[in-house]
């Protein structure tokens, strides 16, 4: 079937919750490990019916954010996931409890505990209202950025739209496609700030209430990591900065050579030769024949699956008005169908999204008869395997994606996944700094970024633009945004 056709319907949330207890009930009543088995298949069911509406939704909402029906959906289920959340944590808490519980883990293995354990240490029903106050503010960001207008010599663009031109040929117009965005950023600082702020505020607010100091261990728990901690985390850092930052340092300093600029500004680091960076060479279209060609010839498995994408509309690839920024990739378990979202917008990133999100995706469609919502993906970073390894399995076949560019595209792409560790790492230690200090000012997380900045990211000149540092620190808010889509 086709995506769009696709039913939406609204779950009725009455009959969802009375449906959902009674199976609970039943599950905790249940006098033997086989009656157990039974419900917990009807309670996948039940909540692959919430999850496969939500989804949906989100798909449309993200794909036109002006849809004035799925605007209201979608504020839908920013208030009713919490309550969602609260009965799949009653769920997890039977399971741990169960009498059968030697037998329901040697059925489903031990990971699906370790979930529900780390799930439990993240809700209590006092913190409804305040997951709900916590999804409004998520919204609220994707929407200012989905809105974006910038004008550009007498043109109106939107964010994507002007990928391109920050990375022109020509200096000038880099400068002048970067000084527009930033302008953009400027006139909407105060509201992001301010959803910012409040969703900092609010996440301290839910950490305490669940007994946490702060929201540091509870955003580890969200992000299901059960075998790492922050000092881990942090050993890590060091290892990024003693041994990645300088090698990054020298990227840097060869990208300046070869493009021919002895300082190196905002503008100009995404660009990466002199010749131009390398771009498909070819439309949208051509470019999914080509993906299509590309994963007939890379395994059965890939063929299959990426068949499966095409002939089912599973993909939104292009950028338009409206669209909300970024990829994703998103699951829809009662059609078992992987969806990619992107804004293609004619650089190499549209290839890194075919060989990025169909990493995810080729991942949860290999494991889309698991049996278990729980399984469908791996952890949050694990995920990230897939995707990034996706990547690299396709190397053989970018000539037919960047013909001539080849070359240039592989040096970009592999001394990218160097750049991103300082990058990232920075970002890392950066939320480390927001949650431990719940009161700091806009200000004084400016300043903690710029010193972290520093750090982990020397080459940066950022001396003539305020808003670009100011930007770098709100855009942080983003690495949250997307895991409250993936699992209920
Ligand atoms: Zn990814």
């Amino acid at each position: 079937m086709k995506f769009d056709d696709y039913q939406y319907q609204r779950p009725a949330m009455e009959s969802f919750e009375a449906q959902y207890k009674a199976y609970l009930n039943d599950f905790e009543a249940a006098s033997s490990f086989e009656e157990q088995c039974q419900l917990f298949e009807k309670i996948n069911t039940l909540r692959q019916e919430y999850t496969t509406m939500s989804n949906i939704c989100h798909v449309r909402h993200t794909i036109n954010t002006k849809d004035k029906f799925f605007e209201a959906e979608n504020n839908f289920y920013d208030d009713t996931s919490p309550s969602v959340k609260a009965l799949t944590n009653k769920f997890y808490d039977l399971l741990l409890n169960s009498r059968f519980r030697k037998k329901l883990e040697k059925k489903w293995g031990n990971q699906l505990f370790v979930i529900a354990d780390l799930s439990l240490k993240t809700f209590k029903p006092t913190i409804l209202e305040d997951l709900k106050e916590e999804n409004k503010l998520t919204s609220e960001y994707v929407k200012i950025k989905a809105a974006a207008k910038i004008d550009f010599r007498g043109e109106k663009y939107t964010l994507p739209a002007l990928t391109p031109l920050e990375t022109s040929k020509d200096r000038q117009i880099r400068k002048e496609a970067a000084t527009a965005k930033w302008s953009f950023y400027a006139r909407h600082a105060k509201a992001v700030e301010d959803i910012y702020d409040k969703q900092v505020k609010l996440r301290q607010r839910i950490a305490q209430k669940l007994g946490y100091k702060n929201f540091i261990q509870l955003g580890y728990a969200r992000m299901l990591r059960s075998d790492y901690n922050d000092e881990m985390v942090a050993k890590f850092r060091k290892q990024v900065e003693e041994f990645i930052v300088p090698i990054a340092s020298k990227l840097y300093e060869r990208q300046k050579k070869r493009i021919g600029i002895e300082n190196l500004k905002y503008y100009d680091e995404y660009f990466r030769f002199a010749s131009g960076n390398p771009k498909p060479k070819g439309s949208s279209n051509w470019i999914v024949e080509n993906a299509a060609k590309m994963y007939r010839e890379l395994s059965e498995e890939t063929a299959a699956f990426f068949d499966f994408m095409r002939h089912n509309n599973l993909m939104d690839l292009v950028n338009k008005e409206g669209k909300a920024t970024g990829g994703y990739c998103m699951f829809i378990p009662k059609y078992k169908a992987p969806y990619i979202f992107s804004n293609f917008n004619g650089t190499s990133g549209d290839i890194d999204v075919l060989t990025h999100e169909a990493g995810h995706a080729f991942q949860v469609f290999s494991s889309r008869n698991i049996g278990l919502n729980e399984y469908f993906w791996p952890t949050y970073e694990a995920c990230e395997i897939h995707s990034m390894s996706m990547e690299f399995f396709t190397w053989p076949w970018m000539e037919l994606f960047f013909k001539e560019d080849t070359d240039k595209y592989k040096f970009a792409h592999l001394s990218g996944a160097i750049l991103f560790l300082p990058y990232g790492v920075a970002v890392d230690e950066f939320q480390h700094f927001v949650y431990e200090n719940p009161m700091a000012s806009p200000a004084e997380r400016n300043e903690a970024w710029r010193n972290i900045e520093k750090k982990y990211l020397p080459h940066r000149e950022n001396d003539d633009n305020d808003f670009f540092k100011k930007w770098r620190i709100l855009a942080k808010a983003k690495s949250y945004f997307y895991y409250s889509v993936l699992l209920y």
